[in-house]
């Protein structure tokens, strides 16, 4: 989330501001110390992997980082299993960790061709770098999650997504794949070719192969117009319905224990380009933890001293190309739970997650994310069926996140709720079972395409029961 420096001032001022709302109470400081990190090196010598939050980590005995879908088929057979794909470590489940092989595509990584609205492009390409290179081809992806640093095969291998109720997660756009298996085929699929792995592939955890290459759908690359404001959360809860219908990206974050809401839309327009200002979500943030670590003794208070601090924020507004605005960079560490709901509910959840953690959990202050987005029919598509709307639990990465499972995920099994492939979840291969319809062709095929298990690390034997 972005909000202006001149809004959320600083952490110096905050603390000032929030020394004066308590009036002469003595304040502690909650701030938790840094998490133990694991050791760099285990007894057999291989070094540490970690995710991007820290809370994963393995010590693979290989690491590949194949040049050519013909090095990769060799690698396949040889590599100690398990061979774990991994993007840009930026999930949060346990699906890259291994003891075996870790398995970059970063050599193979780029655009090799734009034919009318479909570009073809390496499965290893940051989505950070492929804003670029379809943009000088006048093209853009439809949509982009909160940050580019994906790459676009670990992208399609969680389902990521934006927001937008007419627009669907990444691998909804995606009309062909090459998937490289562990026999050292090459199998080519879309609706027309092995249609049915096509459909299980788009999103898949690493667990049917190697995505090598996607043929994406692609948009004109257009301007869009970003605004970022602020508004009470009642407010903002009665006119979320009508914004999704109006605008052409909608999202806003609920800021627990201050009563406001931060709305963001992009819509689309002609107007000349207006380059967003610095990134300031470091500063937002520290705002906010400044508020918690001085006055969480105090819902009261705490609310009071946010409504000093950031109540009269000016809107942000920005004019860009989209591949330049609707991602931005996440600089604070965190945790997160990401459930994807049907849409009619997505409301009702946010507010019993929202009065759950008053109640129950000062220690949080990163705001929740709330979006929507459209159907698909991937096999492991959380957004099958049915528009989705998506409720975000963020813990700093400091803070405890035992609380998700604890408090949240009741809330959101509840509702229907389908978790994020690569957001922290409880659910087992049976709880999977009961959400997708087609999880036992899915299975069937995962045992089909790699009958021992060489692409499986532990969670994923879980959850498959491999
Ligand atoms: C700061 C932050 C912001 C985020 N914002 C969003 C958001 O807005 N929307 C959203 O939906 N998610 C979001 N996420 C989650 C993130 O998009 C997903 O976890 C995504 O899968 C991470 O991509 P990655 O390249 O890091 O993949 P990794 O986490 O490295 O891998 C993810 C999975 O993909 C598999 N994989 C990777 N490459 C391939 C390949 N070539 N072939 C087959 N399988 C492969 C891996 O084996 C693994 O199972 C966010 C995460 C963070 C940390």
């Amino acid at each position: 989330m972005k909000i202006s420096r001149r809004a959320a001032i600083g952490a110096g001022a905050s603390a000032a501001v929030v020394a004066a709302a308590a009036g002469g109470v003595v304040l502690a400081n909650r701030e938790a110390p840094e998490p133990p990190a694991p050791p760099a090196i285990d007894a057999q010598g291989h070094l540490v992997w970690r995710n991007w939050s820290g809370i994963q980590h393995g010590y693979p005995q290989a690491r590949i980082a194949p040049a050519s879908e013909d090095e990769l088929s060799h690698l396949l057979k040889t590599s100690p299993a398990p061979i774990r794909a991994v993007g840009a470590g930026h999930s949060f489940m346990p699906l890259v960790p291994t003891d075996g092989t870790l398995l970059t595509l970063d050599s193979l990584s780029g655009v090799t061709k734009v034919d009318g609205d479909i570009a073809t492009i390496w499965a290893g390409t940051r989505l950070g770098e492929l804003g670029p290179q379809l943009a000088k081809n006048g093209r853009a992806m439809a949509n982009l999650p909160d940050i580019n640093k994906q790459s676009l095969g670990g992208a399609l291998g969680t389902a990521t997504h934006g927001t937008g109720k007419h627009l669907p997660a990444i691998h909804a756009d995606v009309t062909a794949l090459r998937l490289a298996t562990v026999d050292g085929q090459i199998l080519e699929c879309s609706a027309e070719k092995n249609a049915q792995i096509f459909d299980a592939a788009r999103v898949s955890l690493g667990s049917l192969g190697i995505i090598t290459q996607v043929q994406l759908k692609t948009s004109a690359n257009k301007r869009v117009h970003r605004r970022v404001w602020l508004e009470s959360f009642d407010e903002a809860l009665s006119k979320a319905e009508a914004r999704w219908n109006s605008h052409r990206n909608f999202e806003f974050y609920a800021v627990p224990f201050t009563g406001l809401v931060a709305n963001i839309t992009h819509d689309e327009t002609d107007e000349p380009a207006r380059p967003r200002g610095e990134e300031t979500d470091s500063t937002f943030l520290d705002a906010l933890k400044t508020l918690r670590n001085l006055l969480g003794f105090s819902n009261t208070l705490r609310k009071e001293a946010a409504e000093l601090l950031l109540g009269s924020t000016p809107p942000e507004e920005a004019i860009d190309e989209g591949w330049k605005l609707l991602s931005t960079d996440r600089p604070v560490r965190f945790n997160e739970m990401e459930f994807h709901l049907p849409a009619e509910v997505q409301l009702k959840a946010l507010r019993e997650v929202v009065e759950t953690i008053e109640r129950e959990r000062s220690d949080v202050f990163f705001p929740i994310e709330v979006r929507r987005i459209a159907p698909d029919d991937a096999w492991l598509s959380p957004f099958q069926g049915e528009p989705r709307g998506s409720v975000a639990v963020h813990a700093y990465y400091k803070d405890d996140y035992k609380f998700f499972f604890e408090l949240i995920e009741p809330i959101f099994r509840k509702h229907g709720g389908r978790p994020h492939w690569g957001k922290l979840n409880a659910l087992t291969g049976s709880d999977f079972a009961g959400l997708y319809p087609r999880w036992k062709d899915f299975a069937e095929m995962r045992r089909q395409l790699d009958p021992q298990g060489r692409l499986l690390n532990g969670y994923l034997r879980g959850i498959f029961g491999a």
